[in-house]
């Protein structure tokens, strides 16, 4: 079977319009074509590209055309056509502008929160939508570094540790013991001693032990 990269057609066919479609970015099928090639390297025939315009259609996904009449360049016959697909969205840009504005408002998150939103709703929008942010929000998403948040990485500037399957181990900083028994858990970005019972997020253990609070109430049970 070499009609293996076929099955990707009507997703690509989607990818193009989300990115490159909107109501006043309007494409016809040729312009259909030319993008596919030009993203995906992939070259399919007018009726191919039409015909999976109309599964997309039947699958509920939105997308807007104009129907034209033409003569058909073959029998001269007058037919009907669509043209100018373009993906109908849920969010309009000014209602995207204005969800980015509440967030940039908004005291009640943190920078890397911030950051991650504003990506998410640049994705409900297409290339063109980067002119139409706010500048602010544009400024922000530029600028801001997102921080590293893997808690190995980070633990590991501190202390040594080890990989046993999943999960790390090493000496826990917060009490004097010798054998490493502060698991380091990757998956939920986590840690947890189990002779001192404490654990956390990275935060609680960058805010312990850069407040030198190194002592331990169960320090005698190792
Ligand atoms: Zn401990």
């Amino acid at each position: 079977m070499n009609d293996q990269p076929k099955k990707n057609l009507n997703l690509n066919i989607l990818s193009v319009l989300k990115k490159y479609s909107d109501e006043d970015h309007k494409l016809t099928q040729k312009e259909i074509n030319k993008l596919l090639e030009k993203e995906y390297g992939e070259s399919a025939d007018r009726k191919a590209v039409l015909r999976n315009l109309r599964y997309l259609r039947e699958a509920g996904i939105r997308i807007g055309s104009t129907g034209i009449s033409r003569a058909n360049s073959r029998t001269g016959e007058e037919e009907y056509a669509q043209t100018d697909f373009f993906l109908i969205r849920d969010f309009s840009d000014d209602e995207l502008c204005l969800l980015i504005d509440s967030v940039m408002c908004s005291n009640n998150i943190t920078y890397e929160q911030r950051y991650d939103l504003i990506k998410k709703i640049e994705r409900l929008s297409n290339k063109y939508f980067r002119d139409k942010m706010p500048p602010e929000a544009l400024n922000y998403i530029n600028t801001y570094i997102k921080p590293s948040n893997d808690i190995v990485s980070v633990v590991s500037s501190y202390i040594k540790l080890n990989k046993r399957g999943d999960v790390y181990l090493g000496l826990c900083p917060f009490h004097q013991g010798k054998t490493p028994v502060l698991k380091i858990y990757p998956e939920t970005n986590t840690f947890y001693c189990s002779v001192c019972k404490f654990g956390g997020y990275m935060e609680d253990f960058i805010t312990r032990i850069e407040n030198n609070d190194t002592r331990c109430d169960n320090e005698k049970m190792e």
